[in-house]
């Protein structure tokens, strides 16, 4: 998949403004709050028909302006499409055009231009808590696998209704009796939680630490590895195998779940621990290691989106150069051969000597 040109009217603070891209790599260089981010943000937005940034429509519309017009020229799938999206200020529904024709959902214009975004705070993915961990399985496997989106829908609908009977439990003891058919039912979707985590899991390191060998110049060695509910020794077992470790776990965390009124058994505590050479990133990886690693992990996620459906996801790469050595820098902006990328960066004696370099000063082309 490539953008060929990207027009914006109105959008952020973009009055007018339209670019031709390269299909390699594009570094978009400017000084802070020139508009950088603001030009993946647009990408974005018609990629996903959401911002990154923000949920409020509102706030993509040049202040004072009317409206905003976003549109691009892209080849997918060995076609030409166009794709464009009108935001009002006034309370009006914003609109979306696929090759010209007005299209009434979202999900008619999905899979047309896919994206894998980093943005600074994915650096926060090895370094903070589970959830954001876990947050980046979901999002890709949601994606990929309607049935796993479909799992993790029901899951989290079961979770929270056995919270609430654990919660109540002292006001309507008869809550109590619902608890045994949410944990068969949450057996059921959690094994298939499971055994998708842990396969993909499998898939995505062994692309990872490629990338990041070939990123840090051959000196450290990525691994990621799951951890789930402790009675699921092989996460990849078949799913009835992993239910029946599942149904073990529950029934023996039963009581401690009664007197803590929480839900302690079930993958919705699930982590990956991500280490190089051996150790955990959490505690002792440095700043551009974490880096290296985050975008070996998106470079990663492209690599099995593009196994999944047959094209490379445009890599939309936001401020990714600082911290980085010079070899690091170099790998960033000239060794990643395949596909379309948009990198951001702030020093202006930055350039790619595979592609294009698209200098940006107070929402214009330079
Ligand atoms: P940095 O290098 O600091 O990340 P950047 O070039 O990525 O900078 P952006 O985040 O793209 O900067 O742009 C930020 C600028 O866009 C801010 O100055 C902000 O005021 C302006 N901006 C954001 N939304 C709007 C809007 N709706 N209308 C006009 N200007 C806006
Ligand atoms: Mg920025």
């Amino acid at each position: 998949m490539k953008i060929l040109e990207l027009s914006l009217n109105g959008f952020r603070n973009y009055e007018a403004f339209n670019c031709a891209f390269d299909p390699g790599v594009n570094l978009i260089v400017g000084q802070n709050a020139q508009g950088k981010t603001n030009l993946l943000e647009a990408i974005c937005y018609l990629s996903r028909g959401s911002a990154f940034r923000t949920r409020k429509e509102a706030e993509l519309i040049r202040f004072g302006a009317e409206f905003a017009d976003l549109s691009a020229r892209v080849e997918s799938y060995g076609r030409e499409q166009s794709l464009r999206a009108v935001l009002f200020a006034a309370r009006r529904p914003r609109q979306l055009f696929l090759s010209g024709v007005k299209k009434p959902s979202r999900e008619e214009l999905d899979g047309v231009l896919n994206t894998v975004l980093f943005c600074p705070e994915d650096l926060l993915v090895l370094k903070k808590g589970a959830a954001e961990r876990r947050k980046l399985l979901d999002d890709a496997l949601c994606q990929l696998r309607p049935k796993y989106a479909k799992a993790l829908e029901e899951y989290k609908r079961l979770l929270a209704q056995k919270a609430a009977a654990l919660r109540d439990r002292t006001d309507r003891p008869e809550m109590l009796e619902l608890i045994p058919d949410y944990n068969e039912r949450m057996a059921q979707t959690g094994a298939i939680l499971i055994t998708t985590r842990a396969k993909y899991l499998r898939q995505l390191e062994e692309r990872a630490a490629a990338h990041h060998e070939a990123f840090s110049g051959g000196s450290e060695a990525l691994s990621l590895s799951y951890q789930t509910v402790s009675t699921v020794t092989d996460p990849t077992a078949p799913a009835l195998e992993v239910y029946a470790r599942l149904k073990d776990h529950q029934q023996s965390h039963y009581r401690a779940e009664v007197e803590s009124m929480q839900c302690l058994s079930g993958p919705h505590k699930d982590d990956f621990e991500a280490a190089l050479n051996g150790l955990p990133m959490k505690a002792f990886a440095s700043q551009g290691q974490t880096r290296t690693a985050a975008i070996s992990l998106k470079l990663a996620e492209r690599d099995l989106f593009e196994a999944d459906t047959g094209e490379l996801p445009v890599l939309l790469l936001d401020d990714v150069l600082s911290e980085l050595d010079p070899g690091r820098q170099d790998f960033v902006l000239n060794r990643i051969q395949s596909g379309q990328v948009f990198i951001t960066c702030c020093e202006q004696d930055k350039v790619t000597h595979i592609g294009k370099t698209i200098r940006i000063e107070q929402g214009r082309l330079l």
